[in-house]
């Protein structure tokens, strides 16, 4: 304090500047107090009942589905008219041109791929390399459940600008394991299919699921990572990024960036959250008391489907895009509780997506703040996108396009918003 009390007043020479100097000093040290103490706090199961309890939604209680919908895309519009750049406030790491002594950061691109997607997976990495990539040379890591041919192999080798490394599934963490009782499969699995649920009968999807929601972090070529870009054949990267990704991750000490947000189809999560409450429930000291429950819970937009999966929004960030820490899904909360979900047996008697799964994980045992919005990168999947205004931005697409006016309704972006920012982070860009 001392220290401090002689700097401001060396700074500002003045009796009024010295005392801005300690309110703000206060403001940021009373910040740091309220967040360290959260980060040791624990919830009691009481706390968590409450907090899981959806209430205060902005929209009335009555209001038509079309105004909540047409209320949110303006919402959405609204905040992606906003030109932007890169973020503000926060730690960025730029490589310099002709640095070659660069370090990387601990982290891989990543894409779980079939050979017969080599066009599609070599668009997307041409786009990531264009955009970002080319400057940086991450390496990139490509699994599959069958061994790579030496087609794919000099296809996506053409293209990455770092190492590549290939790594084979093995089949005890592919297939489904030996707890899935068959009979309840094969009549889940006949529920999902008689209402048109994509991919229900097709065993390797389920296996696809499990896989991205609970092992790849596991595979011996991916415990040297700690940071991973997922990346999916046929997307679309549109605006430039100058800065380090994976550094702004570490630096800022962000756990989950994501793109898009959307619902789900709650037949594919049906008990998912019931699953998950009783585990939190029996372990409230899992749950994080700064985590996204509001989000997960909101029940305005798509009643239908909160109630369908049970209490249980549907939101999840979209994880075809995903850029995250494999460190927390490697801690304790996410393990024990994954472990919990495989005992239920979700990715098979239902058709649990990896999206859901990471997405309720996070916001359940990780503070929300450690989330990024990545609201700079212009990403699509068909039939979503996250579209920047932004002058490192190239696409025939309006700033704010999020997809045709029939899926509207499936964006819980504005949710995210609303509910898991604080006017500051929306400030940071
Ligand atoms: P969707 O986006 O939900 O329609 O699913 P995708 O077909 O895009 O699959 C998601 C990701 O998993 C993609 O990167 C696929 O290449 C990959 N994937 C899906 N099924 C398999 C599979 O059986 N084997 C392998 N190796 N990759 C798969
Ligand atoms: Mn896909």
């Amino acid at each position: 304090i001392l220290g401090f009390t002689l700097h401001a007043a060396r700074e500002t020479q003045t009796l009024k500047g010295a005392s801005q100097m300690f309110d703000s000093y206060r403001t940021d040290l009373q910040g740091y107090i309220t967040k360290t103490a959260n980060k040791h706090k624990k919830m009691t199961a009481e706390e968590v009942k409450r907090a899981l309890t959806f209430k205060n939604g902005v929209f009335p209680e009555g209001t038509p589905k079309e105004t909540i919908v047409e209320e949110q895309m303006k919402f959405h519009r609204e905040v992606l008219s906003k030109k932007i750049d890169e973020p503000k406030n926060m730690k960025l790491v730029h490589k310099q041109d002709g640095d070659t002594d660069y370090e990387l950061a601990n982290a891989t691109l990543l894409s779980l791929v079939r050979n017969s997607e080599l066009e599609g997976i070599v668009s997307s990495i041409r786009q990531l390399e264009e955009t970002w990539n080319w400057r940086y040379n991450y390496p990139f890591t490509f699994i599959n459940d069958e061994e790579f041919t030496p087609e794919f192999k000099k296809g996506v080798e053409e293209v990455c600008s770092g190492k590549v490394y290939y790594e084979v599934i093995p089949k005890s963490i592919w297939e489904k394991p030996a707890n899935i009782d068959p009979a309840l499969y094969k009549s889940g699995i006949a529920k999902l299919a008689a209402n048109k649920v994509n991919y229900a009968s097709l065993e390797s999807y389920h296996n696809m699921c499990r896989f991205n929601s609970g092992w790849f972090y596991r595979l011996e070529g991916l415990k040297k990572f700690k940071y991973y870009w997922r990346v999916e054949p046929n997307v679309n990267f549109f605006c430039k990024v100058d800065y380090d990704v994976f550094k702004f991750m570490r630096d800022n000490e962000l756990t989950y960036g994501f793109t898009v947000s959307l619902y789900d189809e709650p037949l594919t999560v049906e008990t998912l959250w019931k699953t998950t409450v009783d585990f939190c429930l029996a372990h409230p000291e899992y749950v994080h008391p700064n985590g996204a429950f509001k989000w997960l819970t909101e029940n305005q937009q798509n009643p239908h489907s909160t109630n369908g999966a049970g209490g249980y929004s549907t939101c999840h960030f979209w994880s075809n895009f995903e850029i995250a820490d494999m460190d927390f899904y490697r801690g304790e909360a996410y393990s024990k509780w994954f472990d919990a979900l495989e005992a239920a047996g979700g990715f098979y008697y239902e058709r649990w997506g990896d999206a859901p799964v990471h997405s309720v994980g996070v916001g359940l045992f990780e503070d929300k703040s450690k989330v990024w919005w990545f609201r700079d990168i212009g990403y699509h999947h068909s039939p979503y996108e996250n579209s920047p205004h932004s002058d490192k931005c190239s696409t025939d697409h309006e700033p704010g396009y999020f997809a045709p006016p029939d899926v509207y309704d499936q964006n819980c972006l504005p949710n995210w918003i609303r509910y898991s920012m604080t006017q500051k982070q929306l400030n940071m860009y």
